[in-house]
């Protein structure tokens, strides 16, 4: 990479995992002057799991970061897709053949040593700088140098001047609506009418009962679906957490509409529910402690016609929020990261216009992919809450049958276009050609 490359300034909004993973990727490229600007007083991650599927893990392994994460993941073995009335299997998948096909295991973690892994590995780097509790506000130009104002908490608000700006400022991103505006479109969050607890139960609270002793001993993903409404299960943090998401209506955001997108639930209304969910159900979720109910609204927005404008490039949440049903939301971010890497690294020169090339090579390689992955996330979920009716008779059939999942992140077809792409070794070779062609 020449000089002048390595000297561009790189400014990054948001220390999510996206933001994280573009900062680390940057650096370890060779870029000299990374800032990060978070409006977070420090990386204090919800607590919740997080599947570390092995496209998501190959970079992290490039990263230099992986050794950390993969001390205390979980491999996942096998999964097992149930009723959520009467806890009977409706389909079962092995995981063995990941491995020895992707190169990697399909594990599960903890989403704080995910975070805490790749900001570790961002401390590392001279090359990054972190400005923390500092927001940023608007962005006034996208070209030729993007220039935004930050608003720090404790101090007055200033304008910063870049030349490249990545924004993963998550699914309310300010980048992108201003972006939009700036193009004359509009991209409205949707509301999915969907929401989700996100539990934790320990290793202590569950070792009484040998059935949850079982569950938090295996290395199983483990789906209980009904109407509507569906749990996934794993254990994480080397087997002593047990990590619980649900997705059902969303009656309560909708109920009482706030700008936050978690909010302390309601015990009885969590249990209600799922009240016609099997004990083994009702057990774990009496065990959560009263007053320790989070639940998350589930929000996407419709497709953007683009992620950059000028210098200006949107990574992660920020342009391709999805449904969890795939497991690949930070995974995609993680990928945006990974492609971001390898292009600018592959810059001829610093001409804004060929900034601009770059930035569109990283969209050609990401969008569409993004994209796909969002909407199987939404037929996946469709699928699983299906009701009573023949819909739901051919679904559990083809559980049964076994030639495809219809719980799609499970799919081996589906696994392989996951799994099996590798965005950064696309994007370094294709490079050339599309940038040329721009
Ligand atoms: C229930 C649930 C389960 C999930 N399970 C999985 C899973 O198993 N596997 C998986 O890969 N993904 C999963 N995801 C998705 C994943 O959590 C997200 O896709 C991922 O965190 C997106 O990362 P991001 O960096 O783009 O955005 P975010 O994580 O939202 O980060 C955005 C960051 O930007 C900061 N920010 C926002 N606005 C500003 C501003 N104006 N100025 C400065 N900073 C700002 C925020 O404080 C935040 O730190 C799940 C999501 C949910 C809701």
């Amino acid at each position: 990479m020449a000089d002048e490359v390595k000297k561009l300034k790189i400014c990054i909004i948001g220390a999510g995992m996206g933001g994280l993973a573009c900062a680390l990727a940057l650096a370890k490229k060779g870029f000299q002057n990374i800032e990060v600007f978070e409006t977070a007083s420090n990386l204090g991650f919800v607590g919740a799991g997080i599947q570390l599927a092995p496209n998501m893990v190959r970079i992290l392994d490039r990263l230099g970061v992986w050794d950390e994460i993969e001390k205390e993941a979980v491999i996942l073995k096998e999964t097992s897709i149930r009723q959520g009335a009467t806890d009977t299997e409706l389909g079962h998948v092995s995981l063995d053949h990941v491995y020895s096909t992707y190169g990697y295991y399909h594990s599960v973690g903890h989403r704080a040593s995910l975070a805490g892994a790749l900001y570790n590995g961002c401390k590392r780097e001279e090359s990054i700088k972190f400005h923390f509790s500092t927001a940023l506000g608007g962005v006034t130009s996208f070209s030729p140098q993007p220039t935004f104002t930050v608003v720090p908490r404790d101090g007055e608000p200033y304008s910063v001047e870049a030349d490249i700006l990545l924004s993963s400022d998550g699914v309310k991103s300010t980048t992108r609506v201003e972006m939009m505006k700036r193009i004359g479109v509009t991209a409205e969050i949707i509301d999915t009418n969907q929401a989700a607890y996100r539990i934790m139960l320990t290793r202590e609270q569950m070792q009484d009962d040998p059935d949850l002793l079982a569950l938090i001993n295996g290395q199983r993903a483990t789906r209980w679906v009904g109407e509507k409404r569906h749990i996934i299960a794993y254990p994480v943090s080397g087997n002593n957490i047990y990590n619980l998401s649900t997705t059902q209506p969303d009656t309560n955001f909708a109920a009482a509409p706030s700008e936050t997108y978690t909010t302390k639930g309601s015990k009885s209304a969590m249990l209600g529910v799922f009240a016609d969910f099997c004990p083994l159900i009702q057990r774990m979720l009496n065990l959560v402690p009263e007053g320790e109910v989070c639940e998350w609204k589930l929000r996407v927005h419709s497709p953007l016609p683009t992620w950059i404008h000028g210098s200006v490039a949107l990574v992660g949440d920020a342009c391709h929020p999805t449904l969890p049903h795939m497991n690949q939301g930070a995974a995609q971010a993680i990928e945006d990261a990974g492609v971001l890497g390898e292009v600018l690294a592959l810059l001829p020169d610093v001409n804004p216009e060929s900034i601009n090339k770059a930035l569109r090579v990283y969209e050609g390689v990401r969008k569409e992919r993004a994209e796909t992955l969002v909407e199987l996330a939404a037929a996946s979920g469709r699928a699983m809450h299906l009701g009573e009716g023949k819909a739901k008779e051919e679904r559990d059939r083809e559980f049964k049958e076994g030639k495809s999942v219809p719980d799609k992140w499970a799919d081996a077809q589906v696994q392989k276009t996951i799994y099996g792409f590798d965005c950064m070794e696309v994007a370094k070779e294709t490079f050339k050609e599309e940038f040329d062609k721009m």
